[in-house]
Parts: structure tokens; sequence; C-alpha cells
């Protein structure tokens, strides 16, 4: 067994993962004793097709293979790997004999990320290995930082939910889908009636709070496949895909109870809070867009408002409105 080398400096906060493989029993546990030797988890596997598993199910950080296996070459499986992992970077070292440059090249040319040269020199193994799962980090540390940032551009700040670009785009696509698949598509607008005067009476502060609770109390009415998303201000929208007049009507009714049937605890202050709904179907009469669904549900909204708040209406030409008893 090799002596014990200096901690591996890459990875801090969490061991680095890496998988050995090579069909030689003794290569392969030497590797992995320096590797461990040098603080790292290591697994090994005497072939390649188990390794593509792996790899695909995750949990490696970094793939050290040897080339001239039986059965399947290591130049393979690295495609293989590479091909399994493309939407993530799981760096592939390929370990070759010193002369055998076209296998070094191609495994290059293929998608490999480095290569080491059998007989090893330990330190050179170590290095390498160590730089890999360097670039390895810094790869995952921006790819964190992408989905957090994709993340945050389709939220609003206040509540969390989906804000109104994002509510836009999926309203759009799930449009096109009822379209296309002849499903029907529901939306509600919901609005808290008199909001101004929490802002008013209690302060801007309270008004916010106010807003993230109802935000909350949507979220608990609604299925998992329904998006609610903050509209602006005191409104709100939901999206109920799949969804016919029958089943709009429950949601409806489900969301204006979870907001009005237990009053909201602001700092100690218990506040009575009522919404209005506005609901939209698709398909309908006068509904042949997105956006006329939307402008059929801000209609149904406003007619709510306008009978006296603190109830429900459903867009359609007489107008169906109701307050849940
Ligand atoms: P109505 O029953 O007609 O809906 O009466 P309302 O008082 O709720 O009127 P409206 O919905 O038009 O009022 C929304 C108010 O919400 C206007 C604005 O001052 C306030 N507002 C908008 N965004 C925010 C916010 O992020 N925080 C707070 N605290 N207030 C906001
Ligand atoms: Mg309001």
């Amino acid at each position: 067994m090799p002596e014990r080398a200096p901690e591996s400096d890459v990875n801090p906060g969490r061991t680095p993962r890496v998988l050995v493989v090579d069909d030689d029993r003794v290569t392969r546990e030497y590797v992995a004793g320096l590797l461990r030797g040098a603080g790292m988890e290591v697994r090994t596997l005497d072939s390649g097709a188990p390794a593509v598993d792996l790899a695909r199910n995750g949990g490696v950080d970094l793939v050290l293979l040897d080339v001239v296996m039986p059965g399947v070459s290591g130049v393979d499986v690295c495609r293989m790997i590479k091909s399994v992992t493309s939407d993530t970077f799981l760096p592939v070292i390929l370990v070759t004999a010193r002369a055998d440059t076209s296998s070094r090249v191609e495994g290059l040319r293929i998608g490999a990320d480095d290569y080491v040269s059998k007989p090893f020199d330990e330190r050179e193994l170590l290095a390498r290995v160590e730089g890999m799962l360097r670039i390895k980090r810094m790869h995952d540390e921006v790819s964190r930082a992408r989905t957090r940032l994709q993340e945050l551009a389709v939220r609003d700040d206040l509540t969390g939910l989906f804000n109104f670009r994002y509510l836009h785009t999926r309203l759009h696509e799930e449009f096109k889908r009822a379209e296309r698949y002849r499903e029907p598509l529901a939306c509600a607008m919901v609005d808290v009636d008199g909001f101004k005067r929490f802002n008013d009476d209690y302060g801007h502060d309270v008004g916010d709070q106010v807003i993230r609770l109802v935000a909350e109390r949507l979220q608990e009415a609604l299925r998992e496949i329904d998006v609610v998303a903050r509209y602006g201000g005191d409104e709100f929208l939901l999206i109920l895909p799949s969804t016919h007049f029958s089943g709009a009507l429950t949601v409806a009714d489900r969301t204006w109870r979870s907001v009005s049937e237990r009053p909201f605890d602001v700092n100690g202050v218990p506040l009575r809070v009522t919404c209005s709904i506005g609901v939209a179907l698709y398909p309908s009469r006068d509904v042949t867009s997105k956006d006329e669904l939307l402008k059929a549900a801000d209609a149904a909204l406003y007619q709510a408002k306008d009978e006296g708040r603190n109830r429900i209406c459903v867009f359609q030409h007489q107008g169906y409105i109701y307050t849940p008893s």
C-alpha cells in the first residue's frame, strides 16, 4: 500500500467520490488504496457496463477508467458515460499504456477529460485526479448558481410564488397544450377585498405580511398540477390545467374558503381577510386565446367586486355569480 498522501484539497465539505474501473485486480486495488489514502471515497468495478449505470444514477464525482478491458473497451465506456451524463459534468480520466497514443487521442476526442499512463507515477496520478475534481467542483458551483438564478428570475420576491413574467409564459404553454389536445383549461383571478385598509390602518409591513399569508393559503388550497402566481399588488392568478367548469368551481370555492375561513395572525393581531374571485374557462364562446382567457377572468373578478365583493364570479355570457354558503 502506498504511504498516506497529503489530504486532498478538493471538494471541501464533502469527500470526493471516485469510481475506479479496471479489470486487473492488483492495479484496481492499488489505485483505490492510493486515492483512499488521499481522503477520497472510492468504489471499484472490474468492468465498464455497471460503471455506466452508476454514472447515470449519480453519486460519482470522477471516473478513472482503464482503456484495455475485455468486452467493452474503456474508450467505449467513456463514450457511454459522457452520453448519459451530458447535462452535468462527470470527469473521466483514461488509464492507458504509455505507448498507446491512438487510444489516448481517440479517448480525448470522444470526450475524456484527461489521461494517465501506466505504469503510474503516484504523484502525477493524484495531481491529475485532484485537478480534475477541482474543475468538477467549480463546474458544480456554477451550475448551482445558474439554477438558482433561473429560479429567482421566475419568482416574486415578496411571496416566492411565480411572478407575472412566468405566469404569461406558462399560461401561453398551457393554452397551446389545451388547444392541441382538446383539453379544458381554467384560470381564476383572486384579489383581496379592501386590501388598502391593511396598509392604511397597520402600515405597509403588515400589508406585505397579509399578501404573504394569502399566498400561503392559496398554495395550500391547490393541487400539485395547478399553478399559482402573483399577478401584482394584492392580485393572484391560478392556472388550472385539465379542469372543467365544475372542477374550476370546486377550486375557486376551496380557495375562497382557505382565505376567509380563519383570520390571519399578523404579529399577534387577528385580521379578517376576504377575497373576490373571477373564474374563466376554455373552451368557451368568447375565449380563443390566452389573453382572452385572462381578460375573461379579469371581467369576472370585476363583476364579483361590483356585486359587493367576497364572492366568486364565473365568466359567462349571462354571468354566474354566487357567495359560497
Ligand atoms: P378592492 O376590494 O377593490 O380590491 O380594494 P383594495 O383596497 O384591495 O384595492 P386594490 O386591490 O386596488 O388595492 C391594491 C393596493 O395594494 C394598492 C397598493 O397600494 C397596494 N399594494 C400593491 N402592492 C403592494 C405590496 O407589495 N405591498 C403592500 N403592502 N401593498 C401593496
Ligand atoms: Mg384588492
